[in-house]
């Protein structure tokens, strides 16, 4: 068996137990005689499949019992779309942080509904570090953040106090990856590629009373009444992806939930930061108290150094530890599923590459 310590940001790596378990029901899904692959979204199996992902899930995060969880499509970026749609249908405004470049974007779409503010950005170093925003604008229909920072390698490491005002977080890289307070948050949504399963899901938690306020123009698919009232079923869901997503909850569940995950994340981080604190070659790019858990960026601050670094790397086993290709460099996506002897693997292959290259 070949497989690599893969540290892709997203399509990434899935827990091996995960994988090897879909394998064996992948013909036969529980004496059905089909793939869940074949099965319809609407037949009492299937049915039983979705239900079980979504109480693993409330579960996993202490989902109270005043919030949908929902099942959908199209990435984390239609929700950049669907949360001003659904959203911001009072004063017509929004504020944003800016972060990075997913929050960017969120902010251009929602942009083109109301008036967006941003409160602050990070820009001026880099998008190096989370700026500290206790202030809102008082007729902001919501907030918007970004809490992990795939691109750029930081989290907040505090959670903005908007009072009455709904706070709304782009959770795609570090959802299920440590305990946070649902009910901090008005509403929550993770494109599942980076940290629960395959892409093509994309899950909503949003709190009930801001359900049933869409903009007219809110494509039906969009509005977030359509697909709760429904329970993720007005269409056919993503089924496949709502399976394996369904098998990590219960991988997670079964280490210990979300307390025991966040022990075996920050073990694996300091791991590789602390290396690279003491290295002479490679530096993290990310300011120490907004390093993220989940992605972890370092440079060499030579370019022809850090493509060899990856190429040798992968040659090695390693793959996929080149920056995003707007920022470059080396990220190396740590998610649940990489185990912590992969991140001792690859600090000790870091560790002969210094040697050599000193
Ligand atoms: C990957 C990512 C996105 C984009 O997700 P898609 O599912 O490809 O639309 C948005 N936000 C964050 C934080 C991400 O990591």
């Amino acid at each position: 068996m070949n497989r690599v310590y893969n540290f892709s940001a997203g399509p990434s790596m899935l827990p091996l137990p995960v994988l090897e378990k879909a394998a064996i029901e992948m013909t036969n899904y529980g004496g059905s005689g089909m793939s869940v692959m074949e099965m319809s979204h609407r037949s009492p199996v299937y049915e039983e499949i979705i239900a079980k992902a979504e109480k693993n899930l409330r579960s996993l995060m202490s989902i109270p019992d005043n919030y949908k969880v929902l099942f959908l499509q199209g990435g984390a970026t239609t929700q950049f779309s669907a949360v001003p749609l659904n959203l911001m249908n009072k004063n017509k405004k929004a504020d944003y942080i800016i972060t990075g470049q997913f929050s960017k974007k969120a902010a251009e779409e929602a942009a083109r509904y109301g008036e967006v503010r941003v409160l602050a950005s990070s820009k001026d170093k880099n998008f190096s570090y989370i700026p500290f925003v206790n202030s809102f604008s008082p007729d902001a229909d919501y907030v918007h953040i970004c809490f992990n920072n795939t691109i750029f390698g930081t989290a907040y490491n505090y959670i903005p106090e908007t009072g009455d005002i709904p706070l709304v977080a782009d959770m795609s890289s570090s959802i299920i990856s440590k305990p946070v307070d649902v009910s901090k948050f008005a509403l929550i949504y993770a494109g599942a590629q980076k940290n629960m399963g395959p892409s093509g899901l994309t899950v909503v938690i949003v709190r009930e009373d801001l359900i049933g306020n869409a903009r007219p123009e809110t494509p039906v698919l969009l509005d977030y009444k359509t697909q709760a009232e429904s329970d993720s079923m007005y269409n056919t869901p993503p089924c496949y992806s709502i399976y394996i997503a369904g098998l990590v909850f219960e991988w997670v569940l079964a280490l210990g939930g979300l307390k025991a995950m966040e022990k075996i994340n920050a073990e694996k981080a300091s791991i590789l930061y602390d290396y690279l604190d003491s290295s002479s070659l490679f530096r993290a790019t990310a300011q120490k108290e907004f390093r993220s858990l989940m992605n972890v960026c370092f440079v060499t601050g030579d370019e022809a150094l850090d493509k060899r670094f990856c190429s040798e790397a992968a040659k090695a086993g390693f793959v996929t530890l080149a920056g995003h290709r707007s920022v470059g460099g080396m990220r190396a996506s740590i998610y649940n599923a990489m185990p912590v002897e992969g991140v001792r693997a690859l600090v000790e292959f870091m560790k002969k590459f210094e040697e050599q290259n000193k």
